[in-house]
């Protein structure tokens, strides 16, 4: 798919067990059931929560 904001191709990238499309200028686009998975797996991993709010972005 493509990004919503530039138009450009997406490429894909696995972080903490989750793929996640990835722009270059406009960082990650999850789904709502992508950016839950993150959070689960970054909560049981430890992992800050600043990293999380990160992962904001969202298709809906
Ligand atoms: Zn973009």
């Amino acid at each position: 798919m493509n990004c919503p904001v530039c138009q450009k191709r997406l490429y894909v990238k696995e972080m903490h067990g989750v793929v996640v499309d990835v722009c270059d200028e406009h960082g990650m686009w999850l789904d709502r059931g992508e950016l839950e998975k993150v959070h689960s797996h970054a909560k049981e991993h430890g992992f800050a929560e600043g990293f999380v709010d990160s992962l904001s972005h969202d298709y809906h």
